[in-house]
């Protein structure tokens, strides 16, 4: 694998950022890709490591020392082919994803792990590029419709791999465009829309309907598509977002992230967008949580102008380095530092929102903090005190909410007699992914609960496998390892 001695030779890099102040003038994705010499001494840096514990780091299973060999060979649609054996969207991930295989990468015990994130992107794009992303609509069709809800990277995943199969799907989503949050959630800055629309033009031309503007549940409701459709996957995302029940939350400029964050990915697209237009500029900007929310708002803000930025975190600051008790390879809690947190925001750690204050016409005006201690008491959850005489007010015209989400929204559940978890998500093992009823499958975070977009595309390709099982009593979909050479 790779080159013996690349990672004695070679140090880890990854694609340079453009200056703060440039990258500010845009929504641009502002990452500048590594030449491909660069890139194949990443490649050359994997070792024959013996057991790759980077494959059960990554939620898909990624065959990561074969395309890192194959990068480093030079053998680009080698690599791209192992690459989309396991992962329908790689485009997605060499971009959002926040790697976890490079966590668990050998090299990474004593040396910088394998720029495995950035060589998955350069593989993808290279594909697109000389054009090896090709439409493959199946043989034959089997005569099954499936109906997936939600067209997130979950929905997509699971669409792609059901018409892979030979069913007829067609996927029902309520915004006017499909991608879910990777569209409406993920600023332009992170990924541009693009790289969106060309991936769903290839499902398209491999033969899945999008059905978009269409809100399963209130303009169909889900019984019909009990009868219209074979099998039902649902992907509808976590939606139900977390709210901050304080004084004060329902002042003018008190804001919820994910209101802010598709306006704006609308405006930037040129669409149209309900509601008051909602700006960071010149305004002092406290964007509460700490999580890729946050930090999404946090480059948003910037790019709007706002005067100042600050985040608040109500959990204590974790340490720089990979603490002792979450050991190699797992997946540590240390203090990550986004690229939107580098472009100027004050962070604040282990401090909790009290109030928000606001002026006689009712907008913002300041908001009212407190520092906090979590205390660990054995057996039981951490627990929350407030610190006395710790109390400050903060100047603040606009506060956005970013508290992450409690689970998924009811109205299928009820519609169809689901059951949902303690968590309220819907309630689907990982051993078929099927719900109590039959043939209703669910998958991503509206079965696991907010997660990632790996996850998601995993959990899709899951769930598809387990649909193909259940219409046709066995199924050749790959499941997690089990990649299906070749895709491109
Ligand atoms: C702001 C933000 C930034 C993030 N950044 C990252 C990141 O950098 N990296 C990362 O890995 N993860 C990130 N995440 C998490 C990641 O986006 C999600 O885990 C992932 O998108 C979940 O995919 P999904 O397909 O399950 O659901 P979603 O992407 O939420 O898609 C669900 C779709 O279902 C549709 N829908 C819901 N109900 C219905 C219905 N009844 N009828 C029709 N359509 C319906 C919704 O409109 C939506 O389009 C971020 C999340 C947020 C909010
Ligand atoms: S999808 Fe994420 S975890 Fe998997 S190989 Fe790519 S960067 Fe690593």
């Amino acid at each position: 694998m790779g080159k013996i001695t690349g990672f004695m030779e070679y140090e880890r890099k990854v694609e340079p950022y453009a200056p703060v102040e440039e990258r500010l003038k845009n929504y641009r994705e502002f990452t500048k890709p590594l030449p491909e010499k660069a890139l194949k001494e990443q490649g050359a840096r994997c070792m024959d490591c013996g057991i790759p514990f980077c494959h059960s780091g990554c939620p898909l299973g990624n065959l990561i020392p074969d395309f890192n060999d194959a990068v480093y060979r030079g053998k680009w649609d080698k690599a791209a082919e192992i690459l989309h054996a396991t992962n329908n969207f790689p485009e997605f991930t060499g971009r959002l994803c926040p790697a976890p295989c490079e966590e668990a990468c050998v090299l990474g015990i004593n040396e910088d792990p394998v720029s495995i994130e950035n060589i998955e992107k350069s593989i993808a794009e290279t594909a697109f590029e000389k054009g090896w992303v090709q439409a493959l609509p199946p043989a034959e069709r089997t005569g099954k419709k499936v109906a997936v809800v939600g067209s997130g990277p979950a929905g997509l995943a699971a669409a792609q791999q059901l018409n892979r199969a030979g069913h007829l799907v067609t996927v029902f989503e309520r915004d006017e465009k499909p991608g879910g949050l990777l569209r409406f959630g993920i600023p332009d800055f992170k990924m541009e829309k693009h790289v969106i629309d060309r991936r769903l033009e290839i499902l398209e031309a491999e033969g899945i309907e999008f059905r978009c503007g269409v809100h399963v549940g209130k303009d169909i409701k889900a019984p019909q598509l009990r009868e219209e459709f074979d099998a039902i996957v649902l992907c509808g995302g976590a939606t139900v977002r977390r709210p901050l029940p304080i004084p004060g939350a329902d002042l003018k400029g008190v804001v919820q992230a994910m209101d802010f964050l598709a306006q704006n990915n609308r405006r930037v697209a040129g669409s149209s967008f309900e509601g008051e237009a909602i700006s960071a500029k010149n305004k002092k900007v406290v964007v509460i949580g700490g999580g890729d929310t946050g930090s999404d708002c946090i480059g948003t803000s910037f790019r709007q102008g706002a005067e100042s930025v600050a985040n608040f975190e109500i959990l204590s600051k974790p340490p720089g380095s990979r603490p002792e008790d979450q050991p190699w390879p797992f997946w540590p809690m240390r203090l990550r530092t986004s690229s939107s947190h580098k472009e100027g925001a004050e962070r604040y750690f282990s401090i909790s929102t009290k109030e928000f204050k606001g002026d006689e016409k009712g907008n913002l005006k300041s908001l009212v903090t407190v520092e906090v201690e979590w205390e660990n008491i054995p057996g039981q959850r951490p627990k929350l005190v407030e610190l006395k005489g710790t109390e400050k007010e903060w100047p603040c015209d606009l506060a956005l909410l970013a508290l992450g989400f409690t689970g998924s929204e009811s109205t299928l559940a009820d519609q169809l007699g689901l059951e949902m978890d303690p968590r309220t998500n819907i309630k689907a093992p990982v051993s078929d992914y099927q719900t109590n009823v039959p043939g209703v499958f669910a998958a991503g975070d509206q079965r696991r609960g907010q997660s990632l977009i790996v996850w998601a595309i995993s959990e899709g390709r899951q769930a598809a496998h387990y649909v193909d099982t259940y219409l046709m009593g066995s199924s050749e979909l790959p499941l997690k390892g089990e990649g299906d050479l070749p895709r491109v």
